[in-house]
């Protein structure tokens, strides 16, 4: 809201107009999940008016735009009214966001960290989260604070995501495809998508598969023959489709044993919906469920395969299990807690787990069976060392952070500059108080006209170096702010699990996104934080 100027009666009055600190130009932020829907208190007008008697009740705020997405869930960033935002932010139209809490910006931690912490900064938007007293240009909310609210608020993202899935459940028990990418053989059905329909591309593959494994081949021969023919495997196949993205191409560069197994015992292909095959298991994500929790509907869509021949099929493969295996070990195999992020350093290519002793595995790298080629030479580590090493790791990285942490504290960089900003705020205030004054003593005959423009012109020019000072020292502050943050974060998550005797896969799945091995022992880790440690044998 613009400062109201003294009124007067002279004729001069709008010589006397003292120039005001410009406004911020704010955008304000309402977002309304279809779960919030049923809440009150969250709505779009609830927001809006929390929003607008802020503004009304503050200074220096004047609001340009209201962006508004509804039915929108936090956990994606992909929403009309946040990216509309983003491109007046950068267009200059807005420099101020508000919203009624953190969590409109979004549900996920990492995401809507980046955006307060690092995107709103950069771009030199002060944000400010009403209900949360967070304000970008206030030095005391401190970035681990906005940290710990956003895995508050992702937590509470995914009990809604557990909500929501009901209606998926509803859906999968319907027998309507829900997936994104249809089994391999068949397509989305062009006029409804939740029915698939044969994909004439690949439908004679399957078929293929299923004929020469009746006719007597082994997956081997089959896995073989499919590569000699240079059919393209099903992550290729779907890339080519755009329905993969490319981080799946790294994983199955050719046919082999486990994707063609997948087909052969896959109850898809006698016209039958299976679904429901992961889920939440032990509180991770996207984890194998027990068959016995699948849900299966019959006939929902035409078969490539006879129902007998399939289930002549399963007894085949189960027989042949047992063959494979005699028992040699008394307990199953243990949780792989590495799945997913274990990849040769060489060749890319998922590292596999072979168990050699009752409790001994070992991960190596087998792209050589599978491509054909001696690629790799012997990639492998023993699951004991590779424990082990990414233990001392995990402890060599909270020792680095702790030093860090020390280092920052000691030169209290943030400290000088709030007293720094403080100091120049006082100056600005008066100055401003020096050029009101001004004007009463050219009224009251104490200064000639002449000397007023010259005063005023040299208060004018003093203000506007100090409000320059005043904005470096804010970019300054929300600059070191962002760096502690950062580390303030890492260091965190990482001495919770510092001095822990083992890893678990729900530890591994928040600090790791993945773990290159190279040959004798050496390899490299992607940390969540994007901090690259390297380590190697001792
Ligand atoms: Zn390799």
């Amino acid at each position: 809201m613009p400062r109201t100027s003294r009124k007067n009666s002279t004729a001069s009055t709008k010589v006397l107009e003292i120039p005001n600190r410009q406004a911020y130009r704010v955008g304000a932020y309402v977002r309304l999940s279809a779960e919030d829907k049923r809440k009150e208190g969250d709505s779009i007008e609830t927001q809006k008016a929390i929003i607008n008697t802020f503004i009304d009740e503050q200074e220096g705020f004047e609001l340009l735009e209201t962006y508004i997405d509804s039915g929108l869930s936090g956990q994606s960033f992909e929403r009309p009214g946040f990216s509309r935002m983003l491109a007046d932010m950068e267009s200059g139209k807005i420099n101020c966001c508000i919203t009624k809490d953190l969590s409109r910006i979004g549900r996920n931690a990492i995401d809507t960290g980046y955006y307060i912490e690092k995107h709103f900064p950069t771009h030199d938007i002060r944000f400010i989260a009403i209900n949360d007293s967070y304000d970008s240009a206030n030095g005391s909310s401190g970035g681990i604070v906005v940290s710990l609210k956003n895995l508050i608020n992702e937590t509470y993202a995914l009990d809604i995501g557990r909500k929501t899935s009901a209606t998926k459940q509803l859906q999968i028990r319907e027998g309507a495809f829900i997936g994104k990418v249809p089994p391999y053989g068949y397509m989305k059905n062009p006029e409804n998508k939740r029915k698939l329909s044969r994909d004439e591309e690949t439908a004679p593959i399957v078929v293929q598969i299923y004929d020469m494994f009746m006719a007597g081949s082994s997956i081997r021969e089959i896995t073989d023959e499919l590569n000699k023919q240079q059919t393209l495997p099903p992550l290729l196949y779907f890339h080519s489709k755009g329905w993969a993205s490319d981080k799946d191409l790294r994983r199955n560069s050719c046919w082999n044993r486990s994707a063609v197994t997948g087909i052969l015992k896959n109850q898809v292909y006698c016209g039958d919906m299976v679904q429901g095959k992961r889920g939440v298991v032990n509180g991770v994500k996207n984890k194998d469920l027990p068959k016995s929790q699948w849900v299966i509907v019959e006939n929902t869509h035409s078969p490539l395969i006879n129902r007998d021949v399939y289930f002549k099929i399963q007894d085949v493969l189960a027989e042949n299990i047992l063959k494979r295996t005699p028992s040699r070990f008394s307990t199953p195999a243990s949780e792989n807690i590495f799945l997913g992020k274990l990849v040769c350093g060489h060749c890319g290519y998922a590292m596999s787990r072979r168990r050699s002793y009752e409790n001994t595995y070992q991960f190596a790298c087998i792209s050589k069976h599978i491509m054909g080629k001696h690629v790799c030479g012997s990639v492998r580590i023993s699951e004991k060392k590779l424990r082990t090493m990414l233990l001392a790791m995990l402890e060599k990285q909270a020792e680095v952070f702790a030093d860090k942490q020390k280092i920052k504290n000691h030169d209290h960089p943030q400290e000088k500059a709030k007293s720094e900003l403080l100091d120049i705020q006082a100056k600005i205030g008066r100055n401003q108080g020096f050029l009101k004054g001004l004007y009463e003593s050219l009224m009251t005959g104490d200064i000639t006209a002449d000397e007023y423009k010259e005063l005023k012109t040299s208060y004018e020019s003093k203000l506007e170096a100090l409000a320059n000072q005043e904005r470096q020292l804010r970019i300054e502050i929300v600059k070191q702010r962002t760096a502690e943050s950062v580390c303030q974060r890492a260091n965190s998550t990482i001495s919770a699990f510092r001095g822990i005797e083992d890893l678990t896969s729900a530890a591994l799945d928040i600090l790791i996104e993945q773990i290159c091995i190279f040959e004798s022992n050496q390899l490299q880790v992607h940390f969540k934080f994007a901090n690259e440690t390297e380590g190697g044998d001792e």
